[in-house]
């Protein structure tokens, strides 16, 4: 059991124990705010790995343009210099009643406020998994060397493996395909002119495309889909979007198990309880995409909120912006721009990605 005395009362100031689960984006906004700012209460972040792996990087990494150290934060190193606890654990329960989280390791914590930004995990069809993130560089691996590796999912992430594992094996003049399953046209929810262009894009480099085909199971060698088509692989890899952690069943999690948070990124039972991330779903927005910008932003408000909640201060909204830049490689240094109604295919986005993604990498870099 790990203990923290619960609310000294210092004077007037009442000192809490703010519990951090996870390393990802948002937590990563509070640290980096810790460097420059002297709080009273403690702080503990919790994480699953002593790393935080960047996937902005990760279809670099897949090609070789990046070496591990490149694409990952040290969080433990981070916290050192923040002046907070780190401990590598995962967590797995919770129990809101008690305010006790308890481990992978067995070991129950304690807390007066808990934040969450613990991610996603894949819906996988199979053992083989990158998330959490610090599971991609050994997955990624295995799979770009194997004689068929096959992506499941034609979203962003899907595409982006597949055409980046194509563009090493080029590199390394390994033979045999690679191939991408996907149960409805490329990129669909960033529309159609983004869709057809990484259609075209995808075929031109030479990806062998099973369109249209939803799997509906994996088998030892083959994937089979609804409509009864067989596809040989020798590695899978499913990326056909989040789902949400057991964790959250207890604190009555959406259907896929993501938690539900108000505008302010606070349970509304559990007014204790804050989250962020790929891991919750806003009440009023639950289609709001997941990924690593929204989860950036969002950190800003929750740091805020945490403190604000702690003083008996009014609490911010967290209102998402209408449109974000993408940007997604598409294997020898060239990649998909997507803004709106603007698509761009070149060199210079992909410059442009290579530039924001060091930048971001950077910042948690400790001189
Ligand atoms: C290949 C790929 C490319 C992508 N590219 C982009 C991109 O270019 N731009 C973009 O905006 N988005 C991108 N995304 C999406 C992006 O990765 C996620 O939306 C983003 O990482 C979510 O951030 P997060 O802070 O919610 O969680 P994560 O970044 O997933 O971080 C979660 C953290 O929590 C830790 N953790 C997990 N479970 C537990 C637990 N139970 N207990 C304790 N710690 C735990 C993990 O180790 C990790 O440190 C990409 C995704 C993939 C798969």
């Amino acid at each position: 059991m790990y203990y923290y005395n619960r609310k000294i009362r210092t004077g007037v100031i009442i000192l809490s124990h703010i519990l951090l689960v996870g390393g990802g984006h948002a937590h990563l906004t509070i640290l980096r705010s810790l460097l420059n700012e002297k709080i009273s209460h403690k702080i503990t972040l919790i994480s699953a790995s002593t790393y935080q792996y960047y996937s902005g990087m990760f279809s670099g990494f897949t090609e070789g343009i990046y070496q591990e150290d490149e694409i990952r934060i040290n969080l433990q190193q981070l916290c050192e210099r923040a002046s907070i606890e780190f401990i590598e654990d995962t967590i797995d329960k919770i129990d809101p009643i008690t305010k006790t989280v308890i481990g992978k390791s067995g070991t129950t914590y304690t807390f007066d406020l808990i934040s969450f930004d613990i991610g996603s995990k894949s819906k996988a069809f199979n053992q083989n998994t990158i998330k959490p993130n610090y599971l991609f560089t050994e997955e990624i691996s295995m799979f770009r060397s194997s004689e068929a590796p096959t992506v499941v999912g034609g979203g962003a992430a899907g595409v982006e493996l597949a055409l980046s594992t194509l563009a090493w094996r080029k590199a390394q003049n390994i033979k045999g395909d690679v191939i991408l399953v996907s149960s409805s046209p490329l990129l669909t929810s960033y529309g159609y002119k983004a869709s057809k262009k990484i259609t075209s894009i995808a075929k031109l480099k030479g990806i062998k495309m099973v369109e249209n085909e939803r799997v509906e199971h994996v088998k030892a060698t083959t994937i089979v889909t609804k409509n009864g088509m067989k596809v040989p692989y020798t590695h899978v890899l499913s990326l056909t979007g989040p789902t949400g952690h057991q964790l959250f069943q207890s604190l009555s999690a959406n259907e896929n198990g993501f938690l539900k948070v108000t505008d302010y990124l606070q349970h509304r039972k559990y007014a204790f309880i804050f989250g962020a991330g790929d891991c919750i779903t806003l009440e009023s927005n639950p289609t709001l995409p997941k990924n690593g910008v929204y989860a950036v932003r969002q950190g800003k408000v929750l740091w805020k909120n945490i403190k604000h909640y702690l003083s008996a201060e009014i609490l911010t909204t967290f209102k998402p912006q209408k449109k974000f830049l993408s940007i997604m490689s598409t294997g020898n240094k060239e990649a998909l721009l997507s803004y709106g109604n603007i698509v761009l295919h070149g060199k210079l986005p992909w410059r442009l990605k290579h530039f924001i993604d060091k930048k971001f990498i950077k910042q948690h870099e400790l001189k």
